[in-house]
């Protein structure tokens, strides 16, 4: 008789390959509070660092689509106005796909690099280089 675990083992190991690699990547979400009419993303720079991603590139990319000033404090984002938590998120989920996911295999395991001024994502996983916009 085989254990639950054993058992579990063998069902995971049976997976398709692409399956697995979904379950690994879980998109991570903002937290947010409001005082008064500051915004305040408590996980910010946790967020930026799961994705890989330079905490002042994802700020970049924030205050252009929100049009609101923003600062890093310590692991938080401060931005002005009021903000909802699921607005926010949409904006997250926005950059992961356009500046985290590989866009031929859809992998996370990607970095930015920069050539003759031109950004392109590259992806550790499949090899692909696309060409990204540059976020002023
Ligand atoms: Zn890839």
């Amino acid at each position: 008789m085989k254990s639950y675990e054993e058992l579990l083992e063998r069902l995971y190991k049976e997976l398709p390959e692409k399956a697995k690699e979904k379950a690994r990547f879980k998109m991570p979400q903002f937290e947010v509070i409001i005082q008064g009419n500051t915004t305040i993303i408590t996980n910010f720079v946790d967020v930026a660092e799961k994705l890989r991603r330079d905490p002042k590139h994802l700020l970049k990319y924030l205050t252009k689509e929100s049009g609101a000033a923003a600062n890093i404090d310590r692991k938080r984002l401060l931005m002005k106005g009021r903000f909802r938590e699921k607005a926010l998120n949409k904006k997250l989920e926005a950059y992961i796909r356009e500046f985290v996911l590989c866009k031929e295999c859809g992998k996370p395991d990607t970095t930015i690099i920069t050539q003759d001024k031109i950004q392109y994502l590259r992806c550790e996983a499949c090899g692909a280089r696309s060409p990204i916009p540059t976020l002023k």
